[in-house]
């Protein structure tokens, strides 16, 4: 039977067992007690499982990421104050001095710094790849590679990444394979096809409302419970605990994830297509002229589209900024970061969110300093946001 993880997600729904709530209470403490000092012992030792801090777990939190690991069809899932502190945290778990990892050159610019700047303090050896060229990718594997890392779909080129193919690269080189599916949750399941371990930004899509940062790393139950040994897990060391009153109201989010996904997909496609019959060069891996096109199909759960992501090129930072300044001021959206709102978000991806990636590496990923990224919103009347649009477009000369 096909995976669908938006069942999956509502299937672990259940009534709270202590009152009938048909949401469960957020669990408000920082510690849990025990009977005795032996029980706390034994829990220290790992011997009995219980509540102990809520830097490790708290029932909050725990609840959620079992929704979390049903929706990525994993055993187990832990829950971060962010997306960086998932991705950091999942990656320093899996590598130690000396190791290597193999990454895709395009990735969320947080991630690039971390791996180009901080990560080779520690000794860890990194190299960028086109993730796409798969000979590329091969020919980087060496005998101390831990770890290859990719996103699903890149940010902001909105590349697919052939997760089957580099799952048998990195099952061959006896590495792990991680991947970032912010952009794309439920469209993709990535563990499905493959991959060894998931993680979000849940400030994006999952939550879908700005509210917050938020971060999960999906995986093995022996990977997750190494995360937060007490002795040496990267997360419990670390500490990057998502706060479980925002636990909650993500976890509550998730519920409507499947239909703001339909929603995204239709509203990007759309506009996708507008934009391409009026020869305004766009990316959108929906449109059947796309060269990802048919790789995406092969690997996702069609029911949720293509994803709320486009890029179109205006060739200048000039017409970019412009543009987007008149975007806003006509009320299409917001001139901002971020990914996953209800309300279409914008910006020129080389001066802000790539802007830690240098320049001549943007060239090289083929980014266009005239590159506008839109997270497309879940406007109900997407033919409208169209007309203004539209007359933004003419008004800089571009139809
Ligand atoms: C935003 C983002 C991140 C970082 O997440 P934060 O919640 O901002 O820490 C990582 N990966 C991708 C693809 C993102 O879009």
């Amino acid at each position: 039977m096909k995976f669908d993880p938006a069942s999956s997600v509502q299937d672990t729904l259940h009534l709270d067992p202590a009152t009938m709530g048909v949401n469960h209470p957020i669990s408000d403490s920082a510690t849990f007690a025990f009977d005795t000092g032996d029980d706390m012992l034994a829990c220290f030792h790992g011997e009995k499982q219980a509540f102990l801090y809520a830097r490790h777990w708290n029932p909050t939190n725990f609840e959620f990421s079992k929704a979390l690991a049903a929706m990525e069809g994993t055993e187990a899932a832990w829950v971060t104050g962010s997306g960086m502190g998932a991705i950091t945290s999942a990656l320093l778990q899996l590598l130690n001095a000396g190791d290597h990892i193999i990454t895709s050159v395009t990735t969320y610019g947080g991630t690039y710094a971390f791996l180009k700047n901080w990560v080779v303090k520690y000794g860890i050896e990194v190299s960028f790849v086109n993730i796409s060229n798969l000979e590329e990718v091969e020919k980087a594997v060496k005998p101390n590679t831990k770890v290859i890392y990719t996103e699903t779909m890149t940010n902001p080129m909105l590349q697919i990444s052939d997760v089957p193919a580099l799952s048998k690269i990195a099952k061959k080189a006896g590495a792990k394979l991680v991947v970032d599916n912010t952009f794309t949750p439920m469209i993709f399941s990535p563990i499905k096809l493959g991959a060894d371990i998931v993680v979000y930004s849940m400030t994006k899509f999952i939550n879908g409302k700005n509210d917050t940062t938020a971060g999960a790393i999906c995986g093995s139950m022996d990977y997750i419970n190494s995360l937060i040994d007490l002795n040496d897990g990267t997360a419990m060391l670390l500490g990057p605990v998502l706060d479980p009153l925002r636990a909650s109201s993500i976890h509550k989010n998730l519920f409507t994830l499947h239909i703001r996904m339909k929603q995204h997909s239709k509203n990007a496609l759309y506009l996708a297509e507008r934009f391409s019959e009026n020869n305004i060069p766009v990316n959108y891996p929906g449109l059947e002229t796309n060269k990802q096109h048919q790789l995406m199909k092969s690997q996702m759960n069609e029911e949720f589209g293509f994803g709320g992501m486009i890029a179109i090129d205006l060739k200048t930072v000039e017409n970019a900024n412009k543009f987007m300044h008149i975007m806003q001021e006509r009320g299409v959206g917001y001139l901002a970061v971020s990914l996953g709102y209800f309300k279409t978000l914008f910006s020129n991806s080389g001066k802000s969110t790539s802007s830690e990636v240098p320049e001549n590496v943007q060239k090289e990923m083929g980014m266009s300093e005239g590159l506008v990224r839109y997270s497309v919103g879940l406007d109900n009347d997407i033919e409208r946001t169209w007309d203004i649009i539209k007359e933004c477009l003419t008004e800089i000369g571009f139809i």
